[in-house]
Formats: C-alpha cells, sequence, structure tokens
C-alpha cells in the first residue's frame, strides 16, 4: 500500500534527523513491500526566510493532503528577535497543531536498559519506568487570550489559561482508551486544582468522564507534586494526563527518564493527519557538526507507522532495531558513556538499518 507522507524537517538538528528517519522508513518499505511516498515543506525559521512566514499555506495545504506529518525542529536563534506571531513556534509550530485539530501529544517513556547508566538519575530509580505522558496541545495558556499593555508608565502583560469542558473531556478520554490497552490501566490527572479555576474544571471532568471506565484506576496529582514524583519514583505512572503547559515542562523532565530529549518520539493526533515529530528541538548548540542523536526521530516514524497505518509488526520492527543497536553499545554524544562507541547522526542510523536488515 501507498503512504502520503508530508516531511517538514525546519531547521538546526531537525534538517539532520529527519533524512535518517527516512532512511529506515526506506529500509521498512523495502523489507515489507510498502511505498512511501515523502513530499517536502517548508516550516519555520527555513520558511520565514524562503517565503517571510513561519507556516506557508503550501506548507499547510501539504499537510492536509498527507496520511502523516514527519516534523524535524524549528526554530533557532536567527528568529528570535521577530515579532511574537512571526517566531517559528508561535508562528507555525502552535497554527499547524491548531489548524490539523491535533489535541493530543502522546510521548510514550521508558528506559532503555541499556541506557540505565546514562541517565544523570540513579539507575535503581529509573528501573522498570514505562509511561505514557499524554498532553493537552490546542488550548490552556498558550491559546487564551493574552496581550501586553502600559498603564501609568508600568508595563504588563498576561496570558489566560482557558479550557472548556469538551476540550477536557476529550483528552481524558484518550488518556482512559490508551490506559485500557496497558497492562496497569492507571490514569493520573495532573492538576492544579489547589489554585486555579481551569484545573478544578479539568479534576471534575476527569472524575466524570472516569464513570465510563471503570476498568481503569483514576488517581490525581498537583503538578508541583508530580514534577518531583517524576524524579522521586517514575515508577509508579502507568499513563499521565495532563493540560498543555504543565504537560509542556513534565515531558522535557520526563526525557531524562530516557537519559536523553534525543530518545524521546512524539505523536501529535486527534484529527485527520497525525503528526509525528521528536520531543527535542532544534538544538542550535550542536547543529551542523553531525552530533544529533538521530533515535527519537527514528522512533517518531515507528509511531507514526502504527498509529497512522496501523503497521504494527513495521513498527516494533524499529523499536527492536533500536533497542539492539543501544545494547551493542552505540551512543551518540548526548546518551555516551564510558566504554561504549560513539558515533555519529549517520553512523547510528546505519546500525538501525543494519539491525532492521
Ligand atoms: P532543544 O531541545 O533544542 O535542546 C536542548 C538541549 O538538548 C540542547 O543542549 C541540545 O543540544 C540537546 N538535544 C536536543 N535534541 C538532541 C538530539 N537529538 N541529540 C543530541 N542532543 C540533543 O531545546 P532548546 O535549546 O530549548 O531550544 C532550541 C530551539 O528549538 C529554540 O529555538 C526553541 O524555540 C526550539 N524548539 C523547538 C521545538 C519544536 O520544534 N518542536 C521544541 C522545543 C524547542
Amino acid at each position: 500500500m501507498a503512504y502520503r507522507i508530508a516531511v517538514l524537517p525546519g531547521d538546526g538538528i531537525g534538517t539532520e534527523v529527519v533524512p535518517q528517519a527516512i532512511r529506515v522508513l526506506d529500509k521498512i518499505a523495502e523489507k515489507y513491500g510498502h511505498q512511501f511516498e515523502y513530499n517536502q515543506g517548508l516550516i519555520g525559521g527555513a520558511a520565514i526566510d524562503a517565503t517571510g512566514h513561519p507556516l506557508p499555506e503550501e506548507t499547510l495545504g501539504l499537510c492536509y493532503n498527507s496520511d502523516a506529518v514527519l516534523l524535524g525542529a524549528i526554530g533557532g536563534p536567527k528568529w528570535d528577535n521577530l515579532p511574537t506571531h512571526l517566531r517559528p513556534e508561535v508562528g507555525a509550530l502552535l497554527p499547524l497543531r491548531k489548524e490539523l485539530g491535533l489535541y493530543a501529544n502522546i510521548r510514550p517513556c521508558r528506559m532503555y536498559s541499556a541506557l540505565a547508566d546514562a541517565s544523570t538519575l540513579k539507575k535503581e530509580v529509573l528501573e522498570g519506568t514505562d509511561m505514557v505522558v499524554i498532553r493537552e496541545l490546542t488550548g490552556g495558556m498558550y491559546f487564551g487570550p493574552k496581550g501586553r499593555e502600559t498603564v501609568d508608565g508600568v508595563e504588563r502583560a498576561w496570558d489566560t489559561m482557558l479550557y472548556s469542558t469538551p476540550e477536557i473531556e476529550r483528552i481524558v478520554r484518550l488518556a482512559f482508551e490508551a490506559a485500557r490497552k496497558r497492562t496497569r490501566k492507571e490514569v493520573c490527572s495532573v492538576d492544579k486544582a489547589n489554585v486555579l479555576e481551569a484545573s478544578r474544571l479539568w479534576r471534575e471532568t476527569a472524575i466524570r468522564v472516569a464513570a465510563d471506565y471503570p476498568d481503569v484506576t483514576l488517581t490525581h496529582m498537583y503538578v508541583d507534586n508530580a514534577a518531583m514524583q517524576l524524579v522521586r519514583n517514575p515508577r509508579q505512572f502507568d499513563v499521565v494526563v495532563t493540560e498543555n503547559t504543565f504537560g509542556d515542562i513534565l515531558t522535557d523532565q520526563a526525557s531524562m527518564l530516557s537519559a536523553s530529549l534525543g530518545m524521546l518520539p512524539s505523536a501529535s493526533i486527534g484529527g485527520n493527519v497525525a503528526l509525528y515529530e521528536p520531543a527535542h528541538g532544534s538544538a542550535p548548540d550542536i547543529a551542523g557538526q553531525k552530533k544529533a542523536n538521530p533515535l527519537a526521530t527514528i522512533l517518531s516514524t515507528a509511531m507514526m507507522l502504527e498509529y497512522s497505518f496501523n503497521l504494527v509488526t513495521e513498527a516494533r520492527a524499529i523499536e527492536d532495531a533500536v533497542e539492539k543497536v543501544l545494547s551493542k553499545g552505540f551512543r551518540t554524544g548526548d546518551i555516551m558513556e564510558a566504554g561504549k562507541t560513539l558515533v555519529n547522526t549517520e553512523e547510528m542510523t546505519d546500525r538501525v538499518l543494519e539491525e532492521l536488515a
């Protein structure tokens, strides 16, 4: 079967890791007899430079007309001082998610046993960690009313955490459905209901939705406690569901449970076309140096195969190949430890391709 994939490499290491993921998809196509049609589009700083806008209409059209979207990363210092609406993340990423109706971001976060010593956290703390964080993606403070004004010579600015019941209900439901497919069947809803009105609505809604899922256990945790518990005892979590801003912060923190941001894939779903991207940004500090870990993007394509194309065997083949490469001791700089073999972006992919072959 043929699948159309919109490919948006973006900026910085996005342009380095996306071609590696495509090499892996090509190997899967060859091995399992599929056809992947890639159509490249501009996004982020690269799109600003070429067209003056971070999300050109043409790119949006390309995404609408594809079966899935593979995104690298966007942004960088060159574009940091543009007006807010033109900045890559605000001008491209947020509207792209909104336009495609991608209200849920799914980030599996597990400890790879081969990387147990590569994390900054202790092995005993990490062992057995296997969770999924589900973050609401199109509501909350990033999209609520915002503004800036000067009153009597004093500048002030505000962002508003705004949520409606349907917005909360659909993401919480998605978390319950995800938990149902897992062994432990537990959902931890993270909020700040002791302080925020939006969180109180979040919690009431979660409790109401839970009644439809008697086989799943629902617990609640305040976000400040959740941040602490994630590094104290990450094993306690199965499925975590939370609002946009809290999720943004907690998922970066959770990335360290897998040793590096460079290991963490993500899927954004909810509309007709889903988007797959590594959890990391454009990493200007290492861009152009062949140091980027391509595994987060490669693992994101595994999620694409599973969630968008229902190619579960193929997805598992990629995940197994990554696991084997790590257990054979190959490491990019971000997960390097003494006694292991340092490889660059392309060489890491070569090893994955060898395992797939
Ligand atoms: P970042 O994720 O780009 O980098 C954080 C740190 O992790 C850096 O030290 C980087 O070298 C390292 N790192 C990240 N990915 C890696 C990989 N694959 N391999 C090895 N090391 C890796 O976050 P940042 O530095 O806060 O942001 C840089 C730029 O990226 C900013 O312009 C920001 O706005 C943008 N950004 C974009 C996205 C996105 O496109 N989805 C997400 C986050 C940040």
